[in-house]
């Protein structure tokens, strides 16, 4: 399959020279275009969705949009953005250079006349907030005339573009430029000058024919499997033909000529419109730059840190990117220099370690080496010698295995590596399989401590266990060390540059240095019968053989036949042992004999030795050859538990699809040690695997960029997708999972149950998005938007109760005309102890679940087993959690809907949960849903209660307990309750005005310090229609009744704003407080407040504004004790404004605290604010929050 620009080039060359080539007319132009368009799905897969991820977060620090296309054609891209952005669109113009086109464009974006908007089947215009009318030149956009790209024309010029524009767009549009760089930077002068993060971007086909090397860019993404689809048809070819040509012939010779050359270079789409389509390949790319992209930003990182050159990279797909510039700092500084100059400039990094992945250098991104940290130090006893127990390896992550094995090979001290001597640092943060991976686990089980450069700061931080002498000066242990630990351990290429790392080495039982023996068969196989039959024996075998040995196997083909290789490894002792040689006999039997003698090698040797090196394709093809890989873990590769061998069958179906002969799968022994850890334990989360599969596409060297090596690398990926499916995989391997899209579906199945936990750190630690092309971790949060904790005690009827409400919240959930609909799912937090229960007491957990006599007899001795636990872990609570949320965020419903929206958990025994765990799902809203019933209502459902019962904190003491959200009374059976309470409370919290509430909320990068992203909650109210739906939506989230409301108590500044819409609308007066002290005129109650530590306190903003304010002030008389309020605010983050007029109405005027509700705007949950008013025994004070955000 050619690709677009081969074609071109092979239609110019059928040109003969006196043929006259004509200009495309404009229906020669549109005809061309539509067929481009319409055979291919880069407008759907690719432009719309990249689109709106790069401009996402300029969208949302924008409530009007200024932009300018160009070479639309007829139709705005912009179009294909979500709705919530399409309004935010102001301002449109286009140049448009075809008549036809911009005619059509103009119909399309012109705002409909009066009375015609939207009324019915009509679509209305896509942006809606326009200024004024669109602008839509119909003519070329051109390179200001002066000459000088450096220099924005000047404004009294007529033919001066417009400027001051947030985002300018080329879709395609550069083909026509002759100098596309000097368009580009055209285009980068007509950007909005402040606030200066405006963006260029640019679609264009990935053919190397774009070369904005002298420029940097902020986001770059890539399409690399686009292809485009053409009819088989005369006039669909000629067509198509002259578009990608450029021009029009009109000799009908030429035109045969071209058809065929169509038909040659093209791939047949057998499976399509009886064969006759034909498809080319077409990758894309999208660069965005801002106003810096400019080289001079280049030569600023250059004076700090010295470059060098692309020798260090292996990846020979990688080798053919040209990075902005490769870096290669000497030391821990000069890292951090790298990050800050990235955080400064708002773009990302690559990392180079060995330089093995194909995506350690980017296209036009900056790549910093690591090759200067190349050191390896052994320290015994944290004393640096080397000598006793308890040995550490600190490696540097620019070492390679080679060095890592080099320096301790003499010490009989082992590190569990993988086998490849250039392998880096990828290997160990990322995994790392080896063939003594049975005996010692992944090489990252074996790292114990870190040090390394944040991405969110620039500063170096150490983790875990790292000797006083590796601690680089000024290091600082860091804050979250047991999270950022547990991430670096098997997903570390995504949160920080990692500049070494501690490895506890294993004592070998063999004196050193240590030898290994190695041992291959090859057994040539006649059908797929016989291949089905050698793979279901080699499974059987290596199952058996204990952690000291290892086998693996090949899948290859030569000589025209499929084979299976076998090779068993261990270490020479074991190896002339009995039991090696048993096993030996075994696969002997099998397989046949030997091909070499057992040979004895040292770690290095080892790699030497692996079978593609040493003797399938006679060595390795020579070594003439590159390859693309990707790994996915097989449980049973003969029969399953249910003696199926499908995995077999999978497996010699994909070596019968090989594109080339050199393709291979090699299945590496896992299993053992690599079983011992819990998946949660470290972020590599998949351990229930006895094989990895590695998928290896490999072709002749000479043939690297070519279809031929397209070719493999697609193998790869359809193999891959074959085996996906859970049946026959247990996950996918994490190394190497990088940026091309293709990489997506495999990450959501490399981290097994850790993915929602990496999510969320991923978020806060590179904030920024640093590191933004490693593995394609979310970017958001997985969590469930939406979290209601249905607590009660025994038999109320929780688990009844939440299966009908979600049956009611799905069935209504269309009526509210939500573009997208939610998944709802309902989980027993108690499973987990019930879990352990089971294991722990051998009692039946299918009748802990599903028999309520039998839970009922054994409840107490659960609770007590709890109880008992929890003494052990004091987080279990939280651990639990967490696990309920992540298995339901990792609840696939659909393609769609990956996660769970709303969930509802019952089983909870904690009081207090909405405080004690909100911060742990900080973008989540938690609400808690208290059921209650008569004693008579339990006793019917089979409970049996005791005077004393109640397994949640019922909250009789109003201070020390907080008020649940809402409460339902299910004494009744009756459904009409349920769904009364459902429609009342339950559909409101899923309201899409919530949402758009939520998309005025503007964010604000860097304000009021680097590290905040400022959520400006009070420009509700500068926007039109903000503060009355703002006003609506606190009327109806409030559980109360209103007109029992005495007054509406609100604190300066933002509270006055939002409290006086509401109090307009439920007709109810305000009790104002003022920050002190003098603000109020006599008489007057006061309260002093505490110093506010929440982060927006450094400048004045928010809930923590207290720092110049020390006093609370109201006029006295307006709330009496026996009074009914309701206090109204913007934001509740540390919960300490809050606490202050909570004491004056409650402790200075004497309210009581169930009198006393709170409405607040949003929440921002990592602040604690809800646990700060439990603790100041506020609990009892019902609190409701419109909106919740995850960050400062
Ligand atoms: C020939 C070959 C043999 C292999 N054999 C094995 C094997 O036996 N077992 C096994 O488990 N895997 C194996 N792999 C896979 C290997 O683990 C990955 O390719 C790994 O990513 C390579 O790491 P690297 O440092 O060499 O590559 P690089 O491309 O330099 O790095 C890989 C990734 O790690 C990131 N990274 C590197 N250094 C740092 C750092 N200091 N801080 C933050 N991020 C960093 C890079 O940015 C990149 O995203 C093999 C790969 C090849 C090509």
């Amino acid at each position: 399959m050619a690709t677009l620009t081969a074609l071109k080039q092979a239609l110019k060359a059928k040109v003969p020279n006196k043929t006259p080539q004509h200009p495309l007319s404009e229906a020669e132009y549109a005809a061309g275009f539509s067929r481009l368009v319409n055979g291919s799905a880069e407008y759907k897969d690719f432009i719309a969705p990249q689109l709106a991820r790069v401009l996402t977060p300029l969208f949302n620090s924008r409530n009007r949009i200024s932009v300018l296309e160009i070479g639309p054609g007829a139709e705005s891209v912009l179009c294909s953005l979500p709705e919530n952005m399409r309004r935010k669109i102001t301002r449109y113009v286009a140049y448009e250079p075809n008549n036809s086109y911009a005619a059509k464009l103009e119909e399309l974006i012109s705002p409909a006349p009066p009375g015609n908007n939207n009324n019915g089947d009509v679509e209305g215009p896509p942006f809606l907030s326009l200024a004024g009318p669109p602008v839509i030149h119909r003519r070329a956009f051109t390179i200001p005339p002066t000459g000088d790209n450096t220099t924005a024309p000047s404004p009294a010029d007529e033919d001066a573009p417009e400027k001051d524009f947030d985002v300018i767009l080329f879709c395609h549009s550069l083909y026509g430029m002759n100098d596309k760089h000097a368009h580009i930077l055209a285009a980068l002068d007509l950007l909005i000058h402040n606030p200066a993060d405006g963006l260029v971007i640019v679609f264009h086909r990935d053919d190397g024919t774009l070369d904005p090397r002298r420029l940097l860019c902020r986001h770059v993404a890539t399409y690399p499997s686009g292809v485009v689809r053409v009819r088989d048809t005369r006039e669909a070819l000629n067509a198509f033909c002259s578009f990608i040509a450029g021009f029009s012939v009109r000799d009908g010779m030429t035109l045969m000529e071209w058809r065929a050359v169509c038909r040659a270079v093209g791939h047949r789409d057998e499976a399509r419109e009886d064969g006759k389509t034909l498809v080319f390949s077409a990758p894309g790319i999208m660069l965005a730059f801002g106003r810096n992209a400019r080289q001079e930003t280049l030569s600023g990182l250059r004076s700090r840190v010295e470059g060098f050159d692309m020798v260090a990279v292996k990846n020979k797909e990688a080798r053919r990117y040209r990075p902005s510039a490769v870096m290669r700092p000497e030391s821990v500084e000069q890292v951090q220099e790298c990050v800050r100059w990235a955080l400064e400039n708002g773009v990302g990094l690559t990392v180079v370690g060995g330089g093995h992945s194909g995506h350690c250098v980017w296209p036009y991104v900056v790549a910093v080496s690591m090759r200067a940290f190349n050191i390896v130090s052994v320290v015994r006893d944290g004393s640096g010698g080397e000598s006793g127990d308890g040995a550490l390896v600190v490696a540097g992550s620019g070492c390679t295995t080679r060095d890592i094995v080099n320096r301790i090979m003499d010490t009989g001290l082992v590190v569990p590596l993988g086998s490849r001597p250039s392998v880096g640092a990828g290997l160990w943060l990322q995994g790392g399989i080896g063939h003594l991976a049975r005996q010692y686990g992944l090489s990252c089980d074996a790292v114990v401590g870190a040090v390394l450069v944040r991405v969110d700061s620039g500063d170096v931080v150490y983790v875990g266990q790292v000797p006083g002498q590796h601690r680089p000066a000024g290091a600082t242990r860091a804050e979250n060390e047991e999270d950022i630990l547990w991430a670096l351990k098997g997903a570390g290429t995504n949160f920080a540059i990692v500049v070494s790392v501690v490895f506890k080495a294993f004592e070998s039982s063999s004196p050193a240095p240590i030898y290994y023996g190695v041992w291959h068969w090859v057994a040539p196989l006649s059908d797929n019968d016989e291949a089905q039959r050698m793979i279901a024996y080699f499974d059987v075998i290596a199952r058996e053989l204990p952690r000291q040995l290892s086998s693996d196997a090949f899948l290859f083909w030569d000589e025209g036949r499929l084979h299976l290789g076998v090779s068993m490894y261990g270490p020479w002792a074991t190896f002339n042992g009995e039991e090696a040689k048993r096993y030996a006999a075994k696969f002997g039997n099998r397989f046949g004999q030997t091909v070499t003698e057992v040979k004895k090698v040292d770690t290095i040797g080892l790699f030497e030795t692996d079978m593609y090196m040493s003797e399938m394709h006679g060595g390795h093809a020579g070594g003439k050859t590159s390859s693309f890989k990707r790994c996915v873990f097989l449980d049973h590769i003969g029969k399953n538990a249910v003696g199926k061998d499908e995995v077999a069958k999978a497996l010699i179906a994909a070596m019968e699809t090989r594109p080339s002969p050199l393709c291979y799968l090699h299945l590496l022994h896992g299993g053992g040690a690599v079983r011992d850890t819990a998946p949660e334990a470290t972020a590599f989360g998949c351990r229930k695997w006895e094989f990895a599969c590695v998928i290896t596409g490999v072709w002749p060297r000479d043939q690297d960029g070519t279809q031929t090596s397209r070719a493999a690398i697609d193998w790869v990926y359809n193999v891959v997708h074959t085996l996906l499916p859970p049946w026959l995989s247990s996950g996918v391997y994490g190394a190497d999972l990088g940026p091309d899209p293709r990489d997506a579906a495999l990450a959501r199945k490399a981290f097994g149950p850790n993915r929602p936990r990496l999510a969320r750190l991923k978020q806060q630690l590179d904030r920024h998005n640093v590191l933004v092309h490693t593995c394609p971790l979310p970017k958001a949060p997985m969590e469930p938007k939406l979290i209601l904790l249905v607590t009660g005690e025994s038999g109320v009827g929780k688990d009844t109760c939440a299966e009908l409400w979600i049956e009611l919240m799905a069935n209504e959930e269309p009526r509210h005309g939500s573009d997208t609909c939610n998944t709802f799912d309902a989980a027993s937090i108690s499973k987990y102890t019930k879990m352990e229960y089971a294991a722990a007491h051998g009692a039946s957990l299918y009748r802990l679940n599903h028999d309520r006599a039998y839970k009922e007899q054994r409840r107490p001795a659960l609770t007590a087993f709890f109880k008992e636990q929890v003494k052990l872990r004091p987080k279990l609570p939280e651990e639990h959690f967490l696990r309920v949320v992540y298995d339901a965020a990792n609840e696939v419903w659909d393609d769609r809907h990956p996660g769970t929206d709303v969930l509802f958990i019952t089983g909870m025994r904690d009081e207090d949960p909405v405080a004690k765990f909100c911060h742990l799902v900080p973008d989540s809203r938690v609400l808690e849903v208290r059921i209650t019933a008569s004693r008579e209502a339990r006793e019917s459902r089979g409970v049996h209660v005791l005077d004393d019962d109640s397994s949640t904190g019922s909250g009789t003491n109003p201070g020390n307990h907080c008020r649940p959200t809402l409460v339902f009374d299910n004494s009744t059976p009756e459904n009409d309750t349920l769904e009364a309470f459902a429609t009342e409370h339950l559909f409101p919290l899923l309201h899409p005005d919530l949402e758009k509430l939520a998309s005025m909320i503007r964010t604000i990068p860097g304000f009021p310090h680097l590290d905040i992203d400022f959520r400006h909650v009070l420009d509700i109210a500068q926007q039109p229609g903000g503060l009355s739906l703002c006003a609506s939506l606190l009327q109806s989230h409030f559980s109360g009744t209103w007109s029992s409301v005495n007054r509406i108590v609100c604190c300066e500044a933002g509270g006055f704003v939002f409290a006086s819409a509401l109090g307009m609308r439920v007709d109810t007066p305000l009790a104002l407080i003022r920050k002190g002290p003098g603000k109020m005129p006599p008489p007057r109650v006061s309260v002093a407040m505490e110093d506010a530590s929440h982060i927006s306190s450094r400048s004045s903003l928010g809930d923590g504004e207290s720092s110049a304010a020390a006093v609370l002030e109201m006029e006295s008389g307006l709330v009496a004790k026996g009074d009914k309020v309701v206090v109204v605010d913007d934001v509740l983050a540390t919960g300490k404004t809050l606490c202050a007029v909570l004491r004056l109405l409650v402790g200075q005027i004497g309210l009581a605290v169930e009198d006393v509700s709170v409405l607040v705007v949003a929440e921002f949950p990592v602040h604690r604010g809800r646990d700060a008013l439990r603790r100041n025994g506020f609990g009892g004070v019902g609190v409701r929050s419109l909106m919740v955000f995850g960050g400062a």
